[in-house]
């Protein structure tokens, strides 16, 4: 039974859970210098013990679909233990992730066969120069391999997001290349607009671009738009009959993308967050450290939830306590 639900009557089946806050790329908005340890906060990530009883307690809660993000999740050494435990020790129906790809083709045989059962991969460019520009890693070639091996494997729940910038992928070209993508690939890609966050207000004035841009590109294309399903979330689609994959866009600025929100989010050390931008978060991690003490941790989470705000209030500047998306787990 679904028993996670906030006073505005939204329903939450869905957690994103990061497992840590390391990543290996440099993505010019999240993290241009790489990842850096916070001086100011020196708690270890969870452990996989730890991330096991919450992923239970989660389970009770009535949660049917955890995504492990970070940081880049596939960075630590027991991702595949924590991700087999998810899927044969829990009942959670999904377990997805979302990943930069980094090492993709290797790994891809092994997701599919520890049960993975979607991946979101980000692609901000398909052009091989740029996207080495933005990420500081000439890996494009072995992120689209990888997505090959996934295919060919008939893994069928692919999605790539890429983050929408201003004269860098927002071009009628780029659009058309990752046009040419879907074509013939049953892949949903969508641009997400840019968010932005404690670190990267000057990047932000720089390279934000309204995702209008993209919206009029699918409509003078005759991409048609599809209407929200029950647990859509906050993402519009795109359909198009001559194309096997869809269009969509996640456009966080647009007013009423926080009603649709259906999500809530567990960083890597053990703190629930309720929204992205929201100043509150609470640690459950006192409530991780032993099997007994589930109902207790499910008790708080619950209470917790009433505190959820109805709205982000990002367009007025506010952009709550995330220096960057990799330490909250965008
Ligand atoms: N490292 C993994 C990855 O890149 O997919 C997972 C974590 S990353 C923080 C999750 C998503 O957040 C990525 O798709 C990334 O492009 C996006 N992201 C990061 N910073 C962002 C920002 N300022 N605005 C919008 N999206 C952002
Ligand atoms: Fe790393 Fe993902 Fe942030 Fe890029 S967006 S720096 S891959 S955490």
């Amino acid at each position: 039974m679904m028993k996670l639900q906030d006073t505005f009557g939204r329903k939450f089946p869905y957690i994103r859970l990061s497992i840590t806050d390391v990543c290996n790329f440099k993505c010019t908005y999240c993290l241009p210098e790489g990842y850096k340890k916070n001086p100011g906060d020196t708690r270890s990530f969870m452990s996989a013990e730890e991330i096991s009883r919450l992923t239970k307690a989660l389970s009770e809660l009535g949660v049917c679909k955890i995504r492990l993000t970070g940081g880049e999740p596939t960075v630590r050494k027991d991702f595949f233990d924590i991700l087999k435990d998810m899927k044969q020790n829990s009942n959670i129906p999904k377990v997805t992730m979302t990943t930069n790809g980094y090492r993709l083709n290797k790994i891809a045989k092994q997701l599919y066969e520890t049960g993975l059962d979607g991946i979101n991969i980000s692609i901000d460019t398909l052009n091989r120069e740029t996207f080495k520009k933005l990420t500081g890693h000439d890996r494009l070639n072995e992120i689209l391999e990888g997505i090959n091996i996934l295919q060919k494997l008939g893994f069928n729940n692919i999605k790539v997001n890429a983050v929408l910038l201003k004269g860098i992928n927002d071009t009628h070209e780029e659009f058309e290349k990752f046009g040419n993508f879907i074509k013939n690939n049953k892949i949903d890609f969508r641009f997400i607009e840019l968010m932005q966050t404690g670190d990267n207000l000057d990047y932000f004035k720089k390279n934000h671009v309204s995702s209008k841009i993209f919206k009029d590109y699918l409509k003078k294309n005759k991409w048609i738009s599809q209407t929200f399903g029950k647990d859509a979330g906050p993402s519009l689609n795109f359909i198009h009959p001559e194309f096997e994959g869809k269009f969509g866009l996640i456009a966080p600025y647009s007013k009423g993308f926080c009603k649709t929100c259906n999500r809530l989010r567990i960083t890597s050390r053990g703190d629930l967050r309720l929204c992205l931008f929201g100043n509150t978060g609470v640690s459950i991690r006192h409530l991780l450290q032993d099997d007994a003490q589930k109902d207790e941790l499910v008790d708080l989470i619950i209470k917790q939830l009433h505190l959820k705000k109805e709205s982000h209030y990002l367009e007025l500047g506010e952009t709550g306590i995330t220096p960057n998306l990799s330490s909250t787990g965008g």
